[in-house]
């Protein structure tokens, strides 16, 4: 996977990056799961420099995450469709839906975070780095 490109659901809002992602991360947070109305979401982390949003109905939503900073969830306004998220905790990274890529398959997880709240009927691959919450560095 070296660039990346996709839509929201009416597709109203296409985005793309000509950078190759940085990895594919699965976070199993509540506000993911609330946000994505699903058990967890898949983040395709791609460097923020070189991410190019196009469409009239971006809208954004910031909540601070675990880290208490603020994490802007960016959504289309026409379809709902959860897009991407800028944490403030990750500067410089985009943490793009792996649902709305063009190419979904192309994203294979490489680790798992906030398993802490991960839904108990959830299955996780423990082969892959798993963190309870989000890793520090
Ligand atoms: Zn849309
Ligand atoms: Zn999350």
């Amino acid at each position: 996977m070296n660039t990346i490109k996709g839509s929201c659901l009416c597709g109203g809002i296409h985005y793309s990056s000509h950078l190759a992602p940085l990895t594919t991360a699965v976070c199993h947070c509540s506000d993911c799961q609330k946000q994505s109305g699903s058990a967890f979401s898949v983040n395709v982390l791609v460097p923020a420099e070189g991410f190019l949003v196009e469409g009239a109905s971006l809208g954004c939503y910031a909540k601070p995450g675990g880290s208490g900073l603020p994490v802007k969830r960016y959504f289309c306004t026409s379809c709902g469709s959860a897009l991407y998220s800028e944490v403030a905790a990750m500067p410089g990274v985009m943490a793009v839906k792996a649902g709305t890529l063009a190419q979904p398959a192309s994203a294979t997880p490489k680790l798992h975070l906030w398993c802490a709240s991960a839904q108990p009927w959830v299955a996780i691959d423990r082969a892959l780095p798993c963190f309870e919450q989000a890793p520090t560095e």
